[in-house]
Parts: C-alpha cells; sequence; structure tokens
C-alpha cells in the first residue's frame, strides 16, 4: 500500500465530514428516494439492475426504525410505480436489531411481505459478526414464510461460512456472496486475502453445488475470473445467478461483464445517514480519495 494509502486509510475514522463527503459522492445516488429512482434509470437504460438502499445503520431508538420502515415501504411502491428493474436492500441494525430483536424482526416481515405482494425482492445485508447469528435466523423464518422474495449475504472472510452454506441448504437459498467489510476478531475471520479469495470460491462452489441463485458481489477481476469458471462448471444460464457491484466503483468492469451476456446489480445507497457507509468505501479504498484529489487538482481554474 502507497503512503498516501496508508495514511487515508489510518486517519479515515477522523476526518471533517465535508471532506468525506466529497471524496465519497462518486458512491452515494443523493439524499433522497427521487435522486435514487434518477441514477435507477440511468442504469437500467445501460443494461444494469438495481437494488435500493437507504443509508442509516446501528439506529438508537425505536423511531428511528420505523421511520427505515417506512422509508423501505415507500422504495418498494416507487420501484413499481416508476416501472424500475430494482429491488431493495437493508440492514436488521437499522430495523432495531440491536434494540429489540422482536421489534425488528416484525419489521423486516413487514417489508418482505408487501415485496411479495409486489411481487419484488429484499435482500437482507450481512453486518458484523454480533448480528450473524440473529440476520441467519430472521432469513430462514422469512423464506419459508414468503420464498422467493427474500435473500440474505454470506461473508467470505468468516471462518464459519462454509457451514453456514452447508446449515442453509435444506431449502432453496437466494444469496450475496461477498468477501465481507468489517474489522471482524482473527479468531472469528480470515486476515490474508489469498485465503479470504479461496474461500470466496469455495463457498460460491458449494452455493452452486447447493441449487442456491447467488448475486456474487465482487469487483475483484481474480474473483469475477473464477466466477465465470464456475458459471460454466455447472452450466448456468444468466438468469441462474447474478453479478453485484457498488455504485461508484470500476465501471469498466460493470462493461465487461454485461458485454459478456451476464446480469448485474448495482447497488444504489442514499439518504443524508452518508457518514459511516462513505468511511467504510474510502477506508475499504483509499485511491478513490487519490482519483479525487488529482481530478480537483486537474481542473481548470
Ligand atoms: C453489491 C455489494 C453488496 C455488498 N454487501 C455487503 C454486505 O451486506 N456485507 C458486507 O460485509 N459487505 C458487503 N459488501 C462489501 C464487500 O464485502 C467488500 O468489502 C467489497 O465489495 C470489496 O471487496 P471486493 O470483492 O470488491 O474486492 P477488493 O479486493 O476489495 O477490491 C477489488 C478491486 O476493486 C476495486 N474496489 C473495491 N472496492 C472499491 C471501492 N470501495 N472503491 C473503489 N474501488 C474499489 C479496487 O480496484 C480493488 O483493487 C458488498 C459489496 C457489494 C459489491
Amino acid at each position: 500500500m502507497s503512503l498516501f494509502n496508508l495514511l487515508v486509510s489510518k486517519t479515515i475514522m477522523h476526518v471533517p465530514g465535508p471532506i468525506v463527503g466529497y471524496f465519497a459522492k462518486g458512491y452515494i445516488a443523493g439524499s433522497a428516494l427521487s435522486d435514487a429512482v434518477q441514477v435507477s434509470r440511468q442504469l437500467n437504460q445501460q443494461g444494469a439492475m438495481v437494488t435500493l438502499d437507504i443509508l442509516g445503520e446501528f439506529i438508537t431508538t425505536k423511531g428511528q426504525a420505523t421511520f427505515f420502515k417506512q422509508e423501505c415501504l415507500t422504495m418498494l411502491e416507487t420501484l413499481q410505480q416508476e416501472g424500475l428493474e430494482g429491488n431493495l436492500s437493508l440492514k436488521p441494525t437499522q430495523m432495531g436489531l440491536t434494540l429489540d430483536k422482536e421489534f425488528a424482526f416484525e419489521n423486516i416481515r413487514e417489508i418482505v411481505k408487501k415485496a411479495s405482494e409486489l411481487n419484488n425482492f429484499v435482500r437482507i445485508d450481512m453486518e458484523d459478526i454480533s448480528c450473524t447469528d440473529d440476520t441467519l435466523e430472521l432469513y430462514r423464518s422469512l423464506r419459508a414464510e414468503f420464498p422467493g422474495h427474500v435473500g440474505t449475504v454470506l461473508q467470505a472472510y468468516l471462518r464459519r461460512n462454509l457451514t453456514d452454506i452447508d446449515e442453509l441448504a435444506n431449502d432453496k437459498m437466494n444469496i450475496r456472496l461477498c468477501k465481507g467489510i468489517y474489522n471482524e476478531p482473527r479468531m472469528a475471520a480470515y486476515k490474508d486475502g489469498s485465503i479470504i479469495n479461496r474461500n470466496f470460491v469455495e463457498s460460491l462452489d458449494r452455493l452452486f453445488h447447493h441449487g442456491a441463485y447467488v448475486g456474487i458481489a465482487t469487483h475483484d477481476e481474480k474473483l469475477v475470473f473464477e466466477s465465470l469458471r464456475l458459471i460454466d462448471k455447472y452450466g448456468l444460464k444468466p438468469d441462474q445467478y447474478e453479478f453485484q457491484m457498488l455504485l461508484g466503483v470500476d465501471e469498466q468492469l460493470r462493461q465487461i461483464i454485461l458485454d459478456g451476456g451476464h446480469r448485474l446489480r448495482i447497488y444504489v445507497p442514499y439518504g443524508k445517514d452518508w457518514m459511516p457507509y462513505s468511511r467504510r468505501r474510502l477506508k475499504e479504498n483509499p485511491s478513490i480519495a487519490k482519483h479525487a484529489l488529482l481530478q480537483m487538482l486537474r481542473k481548470p481554474q
């Protein structure tokens, strides 16, 4: 890692909000649902599907959770009214998981029920390890009640990942597979990038083996390559999997995947509570700050 990247990565949690906002704006559609709709329409026109996400996590009051639940219900209605090719992603802690598990489960159930009435789909994002068991429990019960309308996320950095896959395999799975973004203790998660990559490939193989529909969420071209190999090995048709990427990341790879005839979904976050998401993105890839800085310096005065 270059000195600049190391510096950004180590200090990003202390950088003032407006500066983070400047560097991170390419990752976020805007502050309102209408911004997300506009970005989604453009992405649909380019051949990509979307998943909308209202920013906000680890909330502290039930009132906030109720606000986010209402926003998710509105998002589902808006997707239908606007005729967009898109679904919804949400975070359990945004629905109150850390305040009151039953309350959070009921909020998420209401959203998935609405998605099933509208023939749409909800992806339950995976947060840090303190949420993993509850999130998988919630997913199990909702997929039994609303089959085909809910999925969750598994993280290849977790040592338990292959076991989780096997334990979920008693019913049809819809899984987004990613590396994982939280800073987990070594006892729970692999720290070595090459091991995480091997576990990603092993996990994808295991998921396909169990007949899962997988959202392959990565910008790592090595993993895209390995995924294509597995898609070929299992003889999958384009409607049996999809690739997923974050808004604002590696648009060239996005185009390569689309040109290859694969389905691709872009994660489109929006909302006023953009700070934690933006800091995570910058910490994960400090070179973004470098590119934004260079662009700023190149701008004609
Ligand atoms: C659609 C989607 C949903 C996700 N949902 C979750 C979730 O629910 N839970 C969770 O823990 N994690 C989630 N993640 C994050 C994921 O776990 C990884 O942290 C993230 O995707 C980076 O890993 P990578 O596979 O892209 O590989 P990396 O090795 O991190 O990146 C590969 C290359 O992609 C580029 N790149 C990667 N990230 C960025 C970035 N932010 N900005 C610019 N370039 C970048 C860089 O060029 C890098 O060299 C999600 C990711 C995606 C794409």
